[in-house]
């Protein structure tokens, strides 16, 4: 069977805007070919065992010639492998893709393209300008400041377009740029005509700027503006501080830390990347099923408990992965009252649709031990704890000093992840944060015990600390944490809006 080249578009850099066809093909491919401009993210789509290939094509800086990458393609292709040759924005755009699929077609290789969003709509789109309007702009050209990055020349005949009216968008024109206007005004177009540059659209390090054609080469140098960026000429582009809306989101530009323990991060790092921040989830503690614990202990008396009580997400999502393994009807986990730490817990069991019975006002072991003996008298009632491997003896022991005859159910375990080569640790060691929040204090356990991957280095910015709760900021405070914010309201939103007022 002969293999396959997919050129495929990444896009401009937000994995959110990669298409449904790119990410298939990146799941499944054998190899990967990727240059610089394409999201670190989208490598993590591969399946195991896929190679991962960098070519990098960076300005000034070339590893690996076109000529080579694409003898790697027919190679490896030949040999039957499925090759995802992922290149920045669209392939047919300034992406030399057309040189490959050429080359792929004279070798009688294979090939498809994915189109992607190209740069020029991408920052034309994030930075809120629209390319053609009604009253401004009827038409887009797309240009490129030098047509190969080996040879710094231009062939664009820049004069003529100073002439063609509409909006002009100009790829790799940042090394050129003073050259490139001193060219489009001395063919006639106004130096006050608005000139927008977008740097990194779409990503967190996104910056944009608003000038005029006469100003924007110096106005460029002042702002410390470079490649990758899109120069966008027209008048189109001043309606960017009309309908500009990306930067503007209130954790824009703010580098956030989620310190992943048992707790599911997911909302958390979503609530706050759609505000805006960068959002750096360390994965302190991984979890796992304990496969060694399999309920034949419990099972039999599951309908007798008064109480089955639920310390975490991950307990609820093992212990009904367990339940659903050896029952196959709902009603076998009988009569039982349902209790649960917290609303993210609760939230987990009614996905189970299933009512929960009682959530104390504060998502902490002690509150919830207190919350059930207010509730009714426990002596001798039995009462089926589900759990980790860690935290969950205060629970117990508070129940029992109420007489209740308390099981325990460990249905995952917890461990240390291996941060020394994981991406987000790197950059947190290399550059830091602005913030880093614990949403519960075995995450905070989680970050000592990590501490030795962790360590700043020199230059790195120190994070304010923010804690979802009064037990999280004590063990924050124990362990020399600086906490600058607590959660008015000890859940994922409150945390949410505690960072957002650090920078109020
Ligand atoms: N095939 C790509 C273009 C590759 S040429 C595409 O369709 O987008 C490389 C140029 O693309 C850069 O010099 C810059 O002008 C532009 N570019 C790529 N990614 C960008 C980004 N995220 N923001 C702004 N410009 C970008």
């Amino acid at each position: 069977m002969p293999g396959k080249v997919y050129l495929v578009g990444a896009g401009p850099g937000d994995p959110g805007l990669v298409t449904l066809r790119a990410k298939e093909l990146i799941e499944r491919c054998d190899a990967l070919v990727y240059d610089y401009l394409a999201n670190p993210d989208l490598l993590q789509w591969t399946k195991v065992g896929c190679e991962k290939i960098f070519v990098g094509k960076q300005p000034n800086l070339h590893a690996i010639s076109q000529e080579e990458i694409e003898k790697i393609l027919v190679k490896r292709a030949k040999a039957g492998e499925s090759v995802v040759r992922l290149k920045g924005g669209d392939p047919f755009v300034f992406g030399r893709g057309g040189e490959e699929a050429e080359t792929l077609q004279k070798d009688g290789v294979p090939y498809e393209i994915v189109p992607g969003v190209t740069a020029a709509l991408a920052s034309a789109a994030y930075a809120g300008i629209p390319l053609t309007h009604r009253n401004f702009s009827s038409s887009v050209s797309f240009l490129t400041g030098h047509e190969d990055p080996e040879k710094h020349e231009m062939h664009v005949d820049f004069e003529q377009f100073a002439t063609v009216g509409g909006t002009l968008c100009i790829y790799m024109g940042m090394g050129h740029l003073a050259e490139i206007t001193a060219r489009l005004l001395k063919a006639g177009l106004s130096g006050e005509t608005p000139v927008a540059i977008v740097q990194w659209a779409t990503t967190p390090r996104q910056r944009s700027l608003l000038s005029t054609l006469a100003k924007v080469a110096t106005a460029k140098e002042e702002a410390g503006l470079s490649s990758p960026a899109v120069v966008i000429i027209g008048e189109v582009a001043k309606l960017s501080t009309k309908i500009g809306w990306f930067e503007q989101r209130p954790l824009f530009g703010r580098r956030v830390v989620v310190t992943r323990s048992r707790e599911q991060a997911s909302e958390l790092s979503a609530a706050l990347t759609m505000l805006g921040a960068e959002v750096l989830e360390l994965p302190l503690i991984e979890v796992a099923e304990d496969a060694e614990s399999t309920g034949e202990d419990i099972w039999p008396s599951l309908g007798a408990y008064r109480w089955l009580v639920f310390t975490s997400p991950n307990g609820v999502k093992y212990f009904f992965e367990k339940f659903h393994r050896k029952f196959d009807d709902l009603r076998c986990i009988g009569g039982v009252r349902i209790a649960c730490v917290g609303e993210t817990t609760a939230q987990a069991v009614r996905e189970q649709r299933l009512v929960v019975d009682l959530v104390p006002d504060e998502a902490v072991s002690e509150s919830l031990a207190e919350a059930l003996l207010r509730e009714e008298t426990l002596e001798n009632e039995t009462v089926l704890v589900v759990t980790g491997n860690r935290n969950r003896d205060v629970l117990i022991g508070k129940l029992e000093e109420g007489r209740a005859i308390v099981d325990a159910f460990p249905v995952y375990r917890t461990e240390l992840t291996d941060l020394s080569g994981h991406p987000a640790a790197t950059r947190f060691r290399d550059s830091g944060a602005d913030a880093i929040t614990f949403a519960s204090s075995s995450a905070v356990d989680g970050f000592v015990q990590q501490a030795k991957n962790l360590l700043p280095g020199p230059g790195a910015r120190r994070p304010k600390g923010v804690a979802i709760g009064p037990k999280t900021a004590a063990r924050m405070r124990e362990i020399g944490l600086p906490v600058d914010r607590l959660a008015k309201q000890s859940s994922i939103e409150g945390l949410v809006k505690a960072v957002q007022s650090l920078w109020d």
